[in-house]
């Protein structure tokens, strides 16, 4: 008994995860709502509903529209390395102008404005009066509602029919039990090309090798591909108790929120840092050649790994990122009032004095036949940055597989899918006195299925979007003729204010942001991805 009691408070005096001083900069929201009472010879520390609903809200704007200091100097930092590929410049740069306009308030940094997380510990002398799970709702739905944000959640009505939730609702929302006096909270708005890239390898003992363990990951790592808009913060995570703490673990550390953690393990089986392999880690990264997007060696601004004991029978491997809408926000309520993080609202500070937009980008008119368009890209080598001009349609998932109904009926397809490029994307809320609403590209790969059968049909012959894209496209682009074009992921607030001219849409309204839209764009960057050779930057 003497040993059993004698563990136990070895285990309560130190955690799993011991975090350390949190040195985080907070700004003052509020002190309404907050007030000490006594009760039973306790002091708790009492919080109106109102006040956690208020902070929740003020938590998803900030966070929508800004970003960290430390993730703009991250940024900032790939400007001034000489050894950055001219495609990692450019694509810095358009993610640093995208920040500027971004925290001006009108336009969220990406048009997915993600699913909200709130992680929650909440101190034992804490009380709230009410259901925390709708009162936090509460003010997620407040920010959706009254932000230009996009509605992302889809609430199955049977296992195939779904509807737009239209709040944003429901939010995943965790609250742990802790000691102490304070309420403290992580918000996470996590897009869905960011949180697919999130990843779980069942493997066994025998990965625990110096040399086998880095093979492995590195392969893995470069399955992530740039359909989550890199530059990427990524995280893995060894071990854990259960794959459900291996990958909550993955979550918090690519937020950053386990940085503080010890560097070595412990008898007692602590969760600790493994700086040494990160920066193996963030080596095989620079030299994988991907980069920001579009080739260099920008793929990661940085890897947090983070080792968790184990069952000897099991070794979990989670790996995850945090995409450049890298948004996330703590915030505490304590006794002093509600605080949340620092975001920078000084981006400007950050873009160079000098201005390199003269780099070699070719003009690209759109408003030809699409076979005309087509001949002058195929004088272009495969990464050649084009920026285009003109009409282009935007369609993506639903209205693809409409396309493939009308297909499979023997329907003609309609001219606007034949007639011009097609940019894979759905936009956020329009900002009043503009002509569109952040509008960055959604991920290509899902549109995948669908290329060969419209190009055959003449349909398509031009896309656009982010990411990889499979070898069926690289074949069919080959067979007919075809292109993709890779545009900037993470800037689409850049495209909204100040690419795209006019947004009109011209069919299916009903699948709302996932209408057809006719969109006139001007001086749109992008970059050749798939050519009309066989030719795939991303082979
Ligand atoms: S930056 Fe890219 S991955 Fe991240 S939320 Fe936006 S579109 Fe998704």
């Amino acid at each position: 008994m003497a040993d059993i009691a004698e563990n136990i408070q070895r285990s309560e005096a130190k955690p799993l995860f011991d975090l350390g001083v949190d040195e985080t900069e907070y700004r003052l929201l509020t002190r309404e709502g907050i007030r000490i009472e006594e009760i039973g010879g306790r002091r708790f520390l009492i919080v109106e509903p109102e006040t956690i609903s208020k902070l929740t809200d003020a938590a998803f704007s900030d966070v929508s529209h800004l970003f960290r200091t430390s993730h703009l100097k991250q940024l900032a930092s790939i400007l001034d390395d000489k050894e950055a590929s001219e495609n990692d410049l450019f694509v810095a740069r358009e993610l640093l102008k995208n920040a500027v306009i971004s925290a001006e308030g009108q336009f969220p940094s990406c048009q997915d404005t993600g699913t909200a997380i709130v992680v929650g510990k909440k101190g034992q002398n804490v009380l709230v009066d009410g259901n925390l799970e709708a009162i936090i709702s509460d003010g997620v739905e407040r920010t959706w509602a009254t932000k230009n944000l996009r509605f992302s959640q889809l609430a199955p009505l049977t296992m195939f029919e779904e509807r737009n939730t239209g709040t944003n609702l429901p939010a995943q929302i965790d609250i742990e039990a802790v000691e102490g006096d304070a309420f403290k909270f992580l918000f996470v708005a996590k897009g869905g090309g960011s949180a697919n890239k999130t990843f779980l390898f069942q493997q066994t003992p025998r990965i625990m090798d110096p040399v086998r363990l880095l093979e492995f990951l590195d392969e893995k790592i470069k399955t992530l591909g740039t359909t989550a808009c890199p530059p990427y913060h990524l995280s893995i995570v060894i071990g854990g108790l259960t794959v459900e703490q291996t990958m909550k673990t993955v979550k918090m550390a690519s937020c950053r929120a386990y940085d503080n953690l010890p560097s070595t393990g412990s008898p007692e089986g602590r969760a600790f840092r493994d700086h040494e392999l990160e920066e193996k880690i963030h080596a095989l990264t620079v030299s994988n050649g991907i980069g920001a997007q579009f080739g260099g060696k920008y793929f990661c601004h940085d890897v947090r790994v983070i080792r968790l004991p184990r069952h000897g029978a099991s070794v979990p491997i989670g790996m995850g990122v945090s995409c450049s809408a890298d948004r996330q926000i703590k915030a505490k309520i304590t006794s002093e009032g509600a605080f949340l993080e620092q975001l920078e609202t000084d981006v400007a500070q950050f873009l160079p004095s000098i201005d390199f937009e003269d780099r070699e980008a070719v003009r690209i008119d759109l408003n030809r036949s699409v076979a005309d368009i087509c001949k002058d890209l195929s004088k272009l080598e495969i990464k050649t940055p084009v920026l285009l001009s003109g009409t282009v349609i935007v369609a993506r998932d639903m209205v693809h597989a409409e396309m493939s109904k009308l297909l499979a009926q023997g329907k003609p397809l309609p001219d606007y899918i034949k007639d011009h490029p097609i940019y894979y994307a759905g936009p956020a809320k329009t900002p009043e006195g503009f002509a569109s609403g952040s509008f960055g590209p959604t991920t290509a790969a899902r549109m995948d299925p669908y290329v060969p059968e419209l190009q055959t049909h003449g349909a398509s012959l031009i896309t656009i979007a982010k990411g990889n894209r499979s070898k069926t496209v690289v074949k069919s682009c080959e067979k007919h003729g075809g292109f993709f074009l890779g545009s900037i992921g993470g800037a689409a607030a850049v495209f909204g204010r100040d690419v795209i001219k006019s947004v009109e849409p011209i069919a299916f309204p009903e699948f709302g942001m996932e209408a057809v839209w006719k969109i006139e764009v001007e001086d749109f960057p992008a970059f050749v991805v798939i050519d009309d050779k066989g030719n795939d930057f991303f082979s």
